[in-house]
């Protein structure tokens, strides 16, 4: 990977003139939305700035925060738009500043993509997502290249405010978004800066022990044994398109008692063969079924989820959906890995 600008030179370009610090810091009208199905990222991304500013701001996601990150300093703070849906379009109307983090386009909040559109607030992207809509920010901070949406936060915050204000708790969460999105330092993790970031946050005695702890080490038994079952009889490789995925129904899910929270990071259990340069997990929800898409070389599966999974993410992890059968999604998914 090419070395880049550094994040710090990058933020500044982008932000340009805009007075963002007097209108994070000034303003007791903010507030912080990230996507739907939320990860460590957009968790830590989101929480960061309920720490840092004094003015604590509205933390919103459009189905809450998911039960393993409520460790997480201030998750209680969070607007489940699923069980509020009318406070979480008042803090959007009422705001002075949104600012969106870990999302490149509006359909990544779903229902509250209209509220954010129909605000009068600035809006403020913080994202590390290729194909930004531009047009539905004010702001657009975008940097495709970094590891996480919380290593965009740290240096913003670094640049605007500067390494002391930032505190424990800030820090606490800025760094597990770093650690999710970046399996722990093992992809996207290819600039030099994530380092830089993850040494200065390291730094505020934050526990990164304890941290990866609370990131790994979360399984209940059922969740272990279901991993077990679909490793035995979900998995299908292809060693000569150096392709597998793993396929989970919903009768599955029950079975074991799963939510979509106990599958995050199942996908990547197709990328430990060596054989393998392409990995995908497709699992049955009850109106779509969702892809997950993962690539250890060359292969830009970005273009791939964009293309036939209405999705995107990164040229190496990537989502997106059908609403075909599960039956048809997996004939599709071979056709494109395997047949062609
Ligand atoms: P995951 O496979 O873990 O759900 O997602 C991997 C990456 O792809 C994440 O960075 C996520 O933000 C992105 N992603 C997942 N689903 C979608 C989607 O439906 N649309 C877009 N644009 N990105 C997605
Ligand atoms: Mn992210």
């Amino acid at each position: 990977m090419e070395r880049e600008l550094h994040p710090l030179d990058i933020i500044s370009q982008q932000i340009g003139s805009a007075p963002l610090k007097q209108w994070l810091e000034c303003s007791d009208r903010v507030a912080v939305i990230s996507h739907m199905n939320a990860d460590g990222d957009a968790v830590g991304s989101l929480l960061s700035w309920y720490h840092l500013l004094q003015h604590r701001p509205q933390l919103l996601l459009p189905n809450g925060c998911p039960p393993n990150f409520g460790w997480m300093p201030a998750a209680d703070k969070i607007v489940n738009g699923d069980a509020d849906r009318a406070r979480c379009e008042k803090a959007l109307a009422e705001a002075d500043t949104i600012v969106c983090v870990d999302f490149n386009t509006l359909s990544r909040i779903d229902f509250l993509a209209p509220a954010l559109s129909a605000s009068k607030g600035r809006k403020v992207l913080l994202d590390h997502h290729n194909d930004v809509q531009t047009d539905a920010f004010d702001i657009v901070v975008s940097l495709p290249h970094l590891s996480s949406a919380c290593e965009l936060v740290y240096w913003t915050m670094r640049l605007l405010w500067g390494e002391d204000a930032i505190d424990r708790d800030t820090a606490r969460c800025l760094y597990t978004g770093i650690c999710t999105d970046t399996g722990s330092f093992s992809y996207s993790s290819e600039q030099p800066s994530v380092y830089e970031a993850a040494a200065a946050l390291v730094g505020h005695d934050i526990d990164a022990a304890g941290i990866h702890n609370h990131i790994n080490d979360t399984f209940s038994e059922s969740r272990l044994r279901f991993y077990g079952f679909v490793l035995s009889h979900r998995l299908r490789v292809f060693p000569e398109s150096r392709f597998a995925y793993i396929y989970v129904t919903l009768e599955d899910q029950r079975r074991f008692g799963i939510t979509p929270a106990d599958m995050e990071g199942l996908v990547s259990y197709t990328m430990v063969m060596k054989q393998i340069s392409v990995g995908a997990l497709v699992r049955e929800e009850s109106a779509r079924i969702r892809v997950s898409l993962r690539s250890k070389h060359d292969v830009d599966v970005n273009r791939i989820a964009h293309t036939y999974f209405n999705g995107g993410g990164h040229t190496k992890a990537s989502g997106g959906h059908t609403t075909v059968s599960l039956q048809e999604t997996l004939e599709l998914l071979e056709s494109v890995f395997i047949h062609c």
